[in-house]
């Protein structure tokens, strides 16, 4: 999957390049213009061909996220959450419809300029964490770094070694995904969506495959993320975790049908 993430990237290197989030961009205009949305979705529509002709996954989902947001994404299985999500990340591609995310029209990007632009401006985190298993946790958050030729190949060890640090997972570096438990796996993967400090970070059901107590901390962790300037938009089937979110946004046979907002 980070194969996927990453794959044919030619682009060359650039700290700046990649730690100029989408809202940092907006902030090099002439006047303090208000930000404008890091994502931008107007009447996406998602068809999928099947044996039986298309099948309708996503209509006409308009939305938009801030930066700073933490918004939770619900719905039955099935419903296009998923689908919704790989709108977003670029994974996949819409039917019809913008998709406008970090300034960036994803419409418009051939698959090497997507897995350029992805590399630095998504952290995208998967519910059974897609960490390499036979890399160490610390060279798994250095890969991003490697693909996207971001941070200067002398300081990337100590970068990822900083962000692991900063999930509480330092101590646990030099040790292969498969000798830590589910929970650590995860806070690993988030700091590898940390690796080239992207505004945006993405989770389909993120804390899916962990215990309740696990799961509550992970969230905290996106919360504290969040708190230091990060959007966040996270999948989940755990109710009383999305009811903690600022934002809830109900998918529900491919359309979005309640937003619930928390001030
Ligand atoms: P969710 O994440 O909410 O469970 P998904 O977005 O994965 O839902 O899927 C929404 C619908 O689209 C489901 O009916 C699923 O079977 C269908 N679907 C998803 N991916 C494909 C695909 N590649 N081809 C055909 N149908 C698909
Ligand atoms: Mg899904």
């Amino acid at each position: 999957m980070i194969a996927t993430l990453f794959r044919n990237w030619t682009g060359e290197a650039g700290r700046e390049a990649a730690t100029a989030s989408g809202a940092k961009m907006a902030q090099t205009g002439a006047e303090a213009a208000p930000l404008p949305a890091l994502i931008v979705i107007d009447h996406l529509v998602k068809e999928y061909a099947t044996g039986a002709g298309p099948v309708r996954v996503l209509s006409d989902v308009s939305m938009r996220v801030q930066p700073g947001e933490f918004v939770a994404v619900v719905g039955a299985s099935g419903s296009g959450k998923s689908t919704l999500i790989n709108m977003i990340t670029g994974i996949d591609r819409p039917t019809g419809g913008d998709v406008t995310v970090a300034g960036e029209r994803l419409n418009k990007l051939d698959e090497n300029a997507m897995a350029r632009w992805r590399g630095r401006h998504v952290g995208v985190i998967f519910q059974f964490f897609q960490l390499l298993p036979a890399l160490t946790i610390v060279e798994n958050v250095v890969l991003p770094m490697d693909f996207c030729n971001t941070w200067p190949v002398g300081e990337r060890t100590e970068r990822a070694m900083h962000l692991l640090e900063q999930v509480e997972m330092a101590d646990q570096a030099h040790k292969l995904p498969g000798a830590v438990s589910g929970g650590q796996k995860q806070r690993a993967a988030i700091a590898r969506a940390l690796a080239n400090d992207p505004p945006l970070l993405v989770g389909d059901e993120p804390t899916g495959n962990l215990d309740s107590r696990t799961a509550d901390r992970i969230f905290g962790l996106f919360g504290d993320l969040v708190g230091q300037g990060k959007t966040l938009v996270m999948v989940t089937h755990d109710r009383e975790i999305a009811h903690r979110a600022p934002r809830v946004i109900k998918v529900a046979d491919g359309r979005i049908k309640e937003e619930i907002e928390r001030g």
